[in-house]
């Protein structure tokens, strides 16, 4: 089932939708780079419609950068189906192994996105503070890496560490990773790229209602119930759309300008 696309783009056909789904993951990477939840690292993915034991990812490249030309395939356990001779993600496990444990995630970001380092290495808990980061109350929990390694390298350069922290996500929306950034995931890629742009923000928000508010000061945050009617209602209402149509609409604008420019150089 097509769970989020571009407006316009040509309906799953001849190729299962694999073409539309690169075109809207390329778009996502874009995205992404756009709100600074990625810069130069950072990566993400997407569960193949027509085989949900295989998912897209870049080649390993700045996000900012992705064209369709850079999209490859994946089997779960991150091998690459057809070898281009393309350097890999080093942490692409985290992709493959999420999409094992999780089988109705559609989607996988992983980022350093820099306003969620903080709360990752303090026992500080981001928590729901406004409506569009409500999915923060259904519980972000933090991978430790030390529990699972010993080498002192933060990155999850391993099937082991992927499953590991696939466990430590559980069935959450997002987890932290202390010293390191952030995994976002969602039943469509739509819904990952959306929490992982209001991720950041809420982080930044929280931090600057707790400096407002000073040292055990009342910090006003969504309740349960509150998290539980936004986030019904943001599920049904089609709430994103609006959202990633803007955010696509930017995307496919930028990639345009920078075809006509290449186009101008040659
Ligand atoms: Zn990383």
């Amino acid at each position: 089932m097509r769970r989020a696309g571009l407006a316009g783009a040509p309906a799953a056909g001849w190729n299962g939708g694999r073409m539309s789904q690169t075109e809207d993951l390329v778009l996502a990477y874009r995205i992404l780079a756009a709100h600074g939840v990625v810069d130069a690292y950072g990566h993400v993915s997407v569960r193949v419609e027509r085989d949900p034991h295989r998912y897209l990812l870049a080649r390993a490249m700045a996000p900012e950068l992705v064209t369709a030309d850079d999209i490859l395939e994946f089997d779960l356990d991150s091998n690459v189906i057809r070898d281009p001779g393309a350097a890999l993600y080093l942490e692409r496990y985290i992709h493959g192994e999420i999409y094992k444990s999780r089988p109705e995630v559609q989607a996988v970001v992983h980022n350093h996105s820099p306003s969620v380092i903080p709360f990752g290495v303090t026992t500080v808990p981001l928590r729901p503070l406004f409506n569009t980061g409500a999915f923060i109350g259904e519980g972000i929990p933090t991978f430790e890496i030390r529990d699972f390694q010993e080498s002192g390298d933060l990155i999850i350069k391993s099937p082991h560490l992927g499953a590991s922290l696939a466990k430590v996500l559980g069935p959450k929306p997002a987890a932290l990773m202390r010293g390191h950034g952030s995994v976002v995931v969602g039943d469509s890629l739509m819904l990952a790229v959306v929490r992982s742009v209001y991720l950041e923000l809420s982080a930044k928000l929280q931090m600057q209602a707790m400096l407002i508010a000073g040292p055990g000061g009342k910090i006003v945050y969504l309740d349960d119930k509150e998290v539980a009617a936004t986030s019904g209602r943001q599920a049904s209402a089609g709430t994103w759309r609006r959202t990633w149509d803007l955010w696509c609409t930017k995307a496919r604008a930028q990639i345009a300008a920078e075809e006509s420019a290449r186009r101008r150089r040659s």
